[in-house]
């Protein structure tokens, strides 16, 4: 995406080109129509008469040529346009000198009119090569012609002077609205493509690329608040990329910005840090930032983060550039907290309201994956089906409550003594499912008596404060690819097995250790 144009009129049709050139057109051809009146005035000499009529004659055919074939036409491979300018620029004082008294003042009107329509439509340095090659061919010119005559010669200085100062106040003019017309397209940019994506990583790099390619800023980073930490999803230091990193933002600039809630702009950090009584940190390269700017990124009434720009020479940001960041900012803002609470509808899609585990859906998908996974890599993976014994008579006994809140202990239990990869699933009811990727037998029966064992353990009280015993729990394993091929395979051998512990007595794990050696050796 190219988001500056060199000049404001970059941006213009060639409708809107003829409609910059119309008015100075216009003006010609007034002087063209003066001349040629002035030409036929009754009265003047033969000679007088033939200056004017020749000089309407050529000023018209100069402008014609001009309009036409140079100022709509200029591109940097084609040679004709830039003959016109540059015979325009000279021919214009040839005609002046010629005129009769009012040569200087055509001169003072038709040079800086040229000169507005070439910084508008060509460029700056053009513009300035014109006024100059026009303005000393006539000084020259004058020399010449009319020798002596240093009050006429100080008026074309000064006449050149205020062209270069007039295409320069064009220019300027030009470069501020740019910017405001790149900033607005920015923004516009960033609004689209933020409203395309509900992905967070998205966002931060969709925010990092537009802060890259909009501010000319030698280092930035992106902060997002987690869990009391802030970590930076993005740090970008003089063309390189840092990996992501937990930062003390404890007395920084950073801080400042999100207990303030407030955006921050520094073009003297080493003076203003000091004047506030902080000391300048480095995060990325050992160098410290000379121009820094920050503002929170703050979603409703919660900081979420900072976004900061820093750059390594004095006074690199304005205002303008603080307001850009936090429209950007803002809208990656907007995108992120929509991303965040998708995520965590999703999640909450997955898992079971009561005890934080997946639901039998989400589970069964998670193992199906971790199955292929697994076989990809030619590992096993065990799975255990976990239920309750005589869980009905438990509620029963100590009501639904107590019955709740022992769901919950017994799915913390599972979760304590199982790896991150592991999968925990409530299959139904008072029952529950752990996949173990990579796990043999062994381990898996391992793994499940610690969780019978821990439960034993587990102290609860009814609501008069009498210790309730703790329920016990039957357990069925099995593993794929030794036993089982697919999920339900697997599913269901786990299952029987479960069902074979409770047969056998409950409060037990089938099949018992043996069974693996056996496997083992077969
Ligand atoms: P078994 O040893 O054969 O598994 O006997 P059981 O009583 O545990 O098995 P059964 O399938 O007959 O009963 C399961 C009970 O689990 C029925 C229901 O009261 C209880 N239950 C299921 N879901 C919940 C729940 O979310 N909360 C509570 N408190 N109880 C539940
Ligand atoms: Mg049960
Ligand atoms: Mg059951």
């Amino acid at each position: 995406m190219k988001l500056f144009s060199k000049t404001p009129f970059d941006r213009l049709s060639p409708q809107e080109h003829r409609q910059v050139i119309a008015p100075a057109f216009g003006l010609i051809l007034v002087i063209v129509l003066g001349l040629f009146i002035l030409g036929l005035s009754p009265g003047v000499s033969r000679q007088i008469r033939q200056t004017y009529l020749g000089a309407s004659f050529l000023f018209a055919l100069d402008s014609l040529v001009l309009f036409r074939y140079a100022l709509l036409k200029i591109r940097k491979g084609d040679l004709l346009p830039w003959l016109i300018l540059g015979g325009h620029a000279i021919g214009l004082p040839v005609i002046a000198v010629f005129l009769p008294n009012i040569g200087l003042l055509f001169m003072a009107i038709l040079g800086p009119i040229t000169a507005v329509l070439v910084v508008i439509l060509v460029g700056r340095f053009v513009a300035h090569a014109f006024i100059i090659i026009n303005q000393i061919a006539l000084l020259l010119l004058m020399i010449v012609h009319k020798p002596g005559i240093f009050s006429h010669y100080f008026a074309v200085v000064i006449i050149l002077l205020f062209n270069i100062v007039f295409v320069e106040v064009i220019f300027r003019i030009g470069q501020i609205l740019n910017q405001e017309i790149t900033h607005l397209e920015v923004l516009n940019h960033v609004a689209r493509q933020v409203g395309s994506t509900i992905e967070p990583k998205q966002v931060i790099e969709l925010l990092s690329n537009t802060i890259r390619e909009a501010l000319s800023a030698d280092t930035y980073y992106v902060g997002i608040q987690q869990n009391g930490v802030l970590r930076l999803e993005v740090l970008y230091d003089n063309g390189t990329f840092f990996p992501p990193q937990d930062i003390s933002s404890e007395n920084s600039v950073t801080a400042l910005v999100m207990q303030r809630r407030q955006s921050l702009l520094l073009n003297d950090v080493p003076a203003e840090l000091s004047r506030m009584g902080m000391q300048p940190q480095s995060i990325g390269e050992e160098r410290i930032s000379l121009s820094w700017m920050g503002t929170p990124m703050i979603a409703g009434d919660r900081v979420i983060g900072v976004v900061a720009v820093g750059a390594y020479r004095y006074n690199a940001f304005t205002i303008h550039d603080l307001r850009l960041l936090e429209n950007i900012a803002q809208q990656a803002t907007l995108a992120l907290d929509n991303a965040f609470h998708h995520a965590e509808v999703e999640e909450q899609s997955r898992s079971d309201s009561l005890t934080g585990v997946y639901n039998h859906g989400y589970f069964l998908l998670a193992l199906g994956e971790q199955m292929r996974l697994a076989q990809g890599k030619g590992k096993s993976l065990a799975l255990i089906m976990l239920d309750i014994d005589f869980f009905k008579s438990y509620n029963d006994t100590y009501g639904h409550l107590v019955g709740d809140q022992v769901l919950i202990h017994f799915s913390d239990v599972i979760r304590r003594y199982i790896k991150s990869i592991d999968l925990v699933g409530r299959w139904g009811g008072e029952e529950f499912v752990v996949a173990l990727p990579g796990a043999t037998g062994e381990q898996a029966t391992q793994i499940a008596k610690r969780i019978s064992e821990s439960l034993r353990t587990l102290q609860m009280q009814d609501r008069d404060g009498k210790p309730i015993p703790p329920p016990t729990i039957s357990q069925g394993i099995a593993v794929s690819p030794y036993e089982a091929n697919d999920v339900y395979e697997l599913i269901d051998l786990a299952d029987q097995r479960l069902y074979m512990a409770k047969s056998n007595g409950r409060d037990q794990i089938y099949p018992q250790k043996g069974h693996w050696e056996y496997i083992k050796t077969n």
